[in-house]
C-alpha cells in the first residue's frame, strides 16, 4: 500500500521534522496542531532546514519550494479527514495523546493506520482510546528526524501484521531503518538512554561535576558524539521528565525516579533548546 497523503499532529520539532521528510519523498502532508502560530513556526523550521539543503547544494530552490507546497497548514482537526495514515507528534502527555485518539477514530476513515510518535506511552493504552486497536502501532521517528536513521516501530498488544507491515514499509520508504520493537514502557531506545541521561542530571545535582564535564567525560571517555545534558537540552527537559515518569510507572521501580533536579528545570521552564535555556544557554 503505497501512502499518498498523510497527517501529522503537533508541529513541533519532531512533527516538523517527520512532515519534512515525508513531503520530500513526494507526499501531500497536513500538518496541524493547536493554533496557526505553532503550524506556522514548524513550516519555518522545515523551511530553514531546506534553506540550508539549498546552501549547501543538496536541493536547488525549485526543490525546496515544491517540498513545501506539498505542505497544508491545519488548525482544525477536522482538515485531516482525507489522510491515509496519520502520525501523531504532540506533547509528550497520555491524556492529550488519547483525546486525540479518540478523535483520529472518529474522524478518519476506519481503513486509515493512526500511529504515535510516542517516546514511552503505551501504544496499548493509546489504541484502547480507538474502535480500531488492530489499526494502531508506534513509529517512533527520532531527533533530529531528517539525519537520524532509525524508527522503533512498535506493536501493541492488538496491533495487526497488515498494520506493521504498513508502518515498516512507510519508514523504509522514507530511507529509515525500520527495529520492531515491543510494547513494554520506553520501548528500547529510551529505556537505555534517558535513565542514563537522568544518572547524569543527578551528578549536577549531587554536585559531582559540571555539566559541561559530564558531558566532556561521556564523549572522551565513552565515545559518545553528544553528551548526555546536550542531548537531554536537544530533547527537551519535558519531554526527559515524562519519559523518566512512564518508566517510574510503568515498571514500579525505585532506580528509575527523576531527579528532582530535572523537575526543577522544568518548572522554571528551562527545557532546553526549544526555550533557549536549559543546562546549557541558547541564542
Ligand atoms: P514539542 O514540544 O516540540 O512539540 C509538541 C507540539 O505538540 C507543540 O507544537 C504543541 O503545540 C503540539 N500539541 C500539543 N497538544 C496538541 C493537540 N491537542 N493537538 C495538536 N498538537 C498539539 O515536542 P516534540 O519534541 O516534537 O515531541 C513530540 C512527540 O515526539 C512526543 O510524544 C515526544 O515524546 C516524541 N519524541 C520526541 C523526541 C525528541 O527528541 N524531542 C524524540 C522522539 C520522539
Amino acid at each position: 500500500m503505497c501512502i499518498r497523503q498523510l497527517a501529522v499532529i503537533g508541529a513541533g520539532q519532531m512533527g516538523s521534522g517527520i512532515t519534512q521528510i515525508m513531503a520530500e519523498q513526494g507526499k501531500k502532508v497536513f500538518l496541524q496542531d493547536v493554533d496557526k502560530s505553532r503550524v506556522l513556526m514548524g513550516i519555518r523550521r522545515i523551511e530553514e532546514n531546506l534553506s540550508r539543503d539549498v546552501a549547501k547544494g543538496r536541493k536547488t530552490e525549485q526543490e525546496k519550494e515544491a517540498v513545501l507546497s506539498r505542505i497544508r497548514p491545519v488548525t482544525d482537526l477536522d482538515g485531516i479527514r482525507d489522510a491515509e495514515f496519520v502520525i501523531e507528534a504532540a506533547t509528550e502527555n497520555p491524556e492529550i495523546k488519547r483525546t486525540i485518539f479518540r478523535q483520529l477514530d472518529q474522524l478518519t476513515d476506519e481503513e486509515t493506520v493512526l500511529t504515535t510518535n510516542t517516546s514511552s506511552i503505551s501504544i496499548t493504552k493509546l489504541a484502547a482510546a480507538t474502535g480500531r486497536p488492530g489499526k494502531v502501532a508506534g513509529m517512533h521517528f527520532f531527533n533530529p528526524v531528517p539525519v537520524m536513521k532509525l524508527v522503533e516501530v512498535i506493536r501493541g498488544m492488538a496491533t495487526e501484521d497488515r498494520t506493521f507491515r504498513i508502518v515498516k514499509s512507510l519508514a523504509e520508504e522514507v530511507q529509515k531503518v525500520p527495529v520492531e520493537v515491543r510494547d513494554f514502557p520506553g520501548f528500547a531506545a529510551n529505556r537505555i538512554l534517558i535513565p542514563m541521561i537522568n544518572e547524569a542530571i543527578y551528578c549536577v545535582y549531587e554536585g559531582v561535576t559540571s555539566p559541561e564535564s559530564i558531558d566532556q567525560v561521556m564523549k572522551l571517555g565513552t565515545n559518545q558524539p553528544m553528551g548526555p545534558l546536550a542531548l537531554a537540552d536537544l530533547i527537551g527537559l519535558d519531554t526527559c521528565l515524562s519519559i523518566m515518569e512512564v518508566l517510574h510507572e510503568g515498571y514500579g521501580d525505585t532506580k528509575y525516579r527523576p531527579c528532582p533536579l530535572l523537575k526543577k528545570y522544568v518548572e522554571a521552564g528551562w527545557l532546553g533548546r526549544k526555550t533557549g535555556r536549559g543546562f546549557y544557554l541558547y541564542d
